[in-house]
């Protein structure tokens, strides 16, 4: 399994960043070269927390859980392929909730924000996410596993099946719309994800899921009926080129907050929503 993903994730890393290209979805409001260093240096910082850090952790909590038949997956008598088919189901719903606590929690939206305010939205944006985010992410890794009773192997399965699912509808590739449309009845495609990057407040506090899209039908917070040429990738207040350079990105946590949703001189923002058209009724 490890050297599938050490395989196929740069492989297609370069796919989507070539195909995205090629046929782009939204246009973008910096050239690529400009964000493209950064970004692969705050990806690589989180490769090394990632790969030092949450990794071992979770892979030992795993091991620890299987010894001891702890946790949710452990108590159920499950054929193999079906204990690691709910394994990673429950991974993915549990991480929705994480990934909102990373909206809601105010602390962690320090970090979190680090990651939103790329100006553009494309596969680069993929991991730039702040290594502290991933360093204290381990703790919530740490209990995800325990108890859940995740198998260090089932682990390992959803950390590549995360990661491939986070490159693919963080890309910025026009898919045909009906092709994504039914996509999207099952995973997380580039123009549902590309709303949860919006700068509009109430867009971004939607479509929370990574893998599958179900989690945000059953907990109402799909939001699909918006066009992506209306989209303003990004947060407000932190909207200048120097907020995205990589020391003002690695500062950013500790340093005063502004009032994120608000830029200079205005008011209020208003939603980008077509209300006539359903919210879960996917726009191009
Ligand atoms: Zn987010």
């Amino acid at each position: 399994m490890m050297d599938i993903r050490i395989l196929v994730t740069p492989t297609l890393f370069g796919l989507l960043l070539v195909a995205e290209h090629v046929v782009p979805l939204r246009q973008r409001k910096v050239p690529t070269r400009k964000r493209l260093a950064v970004n692969l240096a705050v990806t690589g910082l989180v490769f090394v927390v990632g790969g030092f850090l949450v990794g071992p952790a979770a892979r030992s909590t795993g091991e620890w859980a299987a010894l001891r038949r702890f946790g949710l997956c452990h108590l159920l008598r499950l054929p193999g392929w079906a204990n690691t088919a709910l394994g990673v189901l429950l991974m993915d719903l549990t991480f929705y909730y994480w990934h909102m606590a990373n909206h809601k929690v105010s602390l962690l939206w320090r970090f979190h924000n680090v990651h939103h305010i790329d100006p553009d939205l494309d596969v680069s944006t993929s991991f730039r996410f702040h290594f502290g985010e991933i360093a204290y992410s381990t703790l919530f890794r740490v209990v995800q596993v325990l108890l859940l009773g995740i198998y260090p192997r089932t682990y390992l399965i959803y950390q590549g099946v995360f990661a491939w699912a986070t490159m693919f509808h963080h890309s910025n590739l026009r898919l045909p719309i009906r092709l994504e449309r039914a996509v999207n009845k099952v995973l997380v495609t580039p123009r549902m994800h590309g709303v949860h990057h919006s700068a509009v407040l109430g867009e971004t506090d939607s479509n929370y899921s990574v893998l599958l899209s179900w989690w945000d039908r059953l907990h109402r917070t799909m939001v699909l009926n918006i066009r992506q040429d209306a989209i303003d990738i990004g947060v407000p207040a932190y909207q200048s080129p120097a907020d995205n350079g990589l020391g003002s990105l690695l500062a950013m946590p500790f340093v005063r907050q502004r009032n994120y949703w608000r830029r200079a001189g205005e008011k209020r923002h208003g939603g980008n929503a077509c209300s006539d058209v359903a919210p879960t009724r996917m726009l191009d």
